[in-house]
């Protein structure tokens, strides 16, 4: 087996600034018995979603006793690792430092378009006076434009729901009518800037797992089980 490239562990400078925040990108080799170990060497409770592709998320004090479906988990409760799991879609965090919020998002096509990300720091905003311009947003390997074929059905969608049509969200495919590549970062990061998210404040992993071997990828590798781990929590500081 060819030697991985990247490290096990994918991490953000910005989020590292903050020794209290643990957080990352899996790769393909950090699967469920690192997750595991990790949570234990940490001390803390990993908490999953059933995701669903919606625009749903949720606050948690505690650790919760079944299994919740939706998109996004926020917490300010130390000890609850956060974790999305993708395989193209867009894996985003969050951490707001003043309110020591932190949160953890999965952004395929269907919640991009449903604003997920934006209706979090709306929630933010309203539930904690989160300052948008305090915000640490790190997007993860997602899937590029180059590699994201859509059809008409997605773009219209994405109009529907307000996004522009015209720029660089869907570039039309010059070989098949009615096809385009979607540049789901750029449709994330559409929702934050209107909001007043600094744009220092977004990193970017610029990473596509549809090119790299040490991710994975649904569209290259029909992977049904296997999925990406990206997590984030608070721990206990003092
Ligand atoms: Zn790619």
């Amino acid at each position: 087996m060819a030697k991985a490239e990247l490290p096990l562990i994918l991490k953000s400078s910005l989020l590292d600034q903050f020794p209290f925040v643990v957080h990352g990108f899996g790769t393909k080799y950090f699967q469920e018995k690192e997750m595991k170990e990790l949570s234990r060497l940490k001390n803390l409770k990993p908490v999953f979603l059933k995701q669903a592709h919606s625009d749903r998320f949720h606050f948690l004090k505690d650790d919760p006793d079944f299994l919740l479906e939706g998109d996004g988990l926020i917490t300010s409760s130390p000890g609850l690792l956060l974790s999305v799991k993708t395989a193209d879609c867009l894996p985003v965090l969050l951490f707001d430092p003043i309110n020591r919020i932190v949160a953890a998002v999965h952004c395929g096509w269907r919640g991009t378009a449903a604003r997920l990300l934006e209706k979090i720091i709306c929630f933010l905003i309203n539930s904690f006076n989160t300052k948008p311009e305090n915000l640490l947003i790190v997007f993860g390997p997602c899937i590029s434009r180059d590699c994201y074929e859509v059809g008409e059905e997605v773009r219209l969608l994405f109009n529907q729901a307000g996004f522009p049509l015209e720029g660089n969200l869907f570039r039309p495919n010059p070989e098949k009518s009615g096809h385009f590549y979607l540049d789901l970062r750029l449709a994330n990061r559409l929702q934050l800037l209107p909001l007043g998210v600094e744009p220092e404040k977004i990193e970017e992993i610029d990473l596509c797992p549809h090119c790299h071997r040490d991710l994975l990828s649904f569209r290259r590798d029909r992977v049904r089980r296997h999925r990406l781990f990206n997590f984030i929590a608070l721990i206990n500081s003092d």
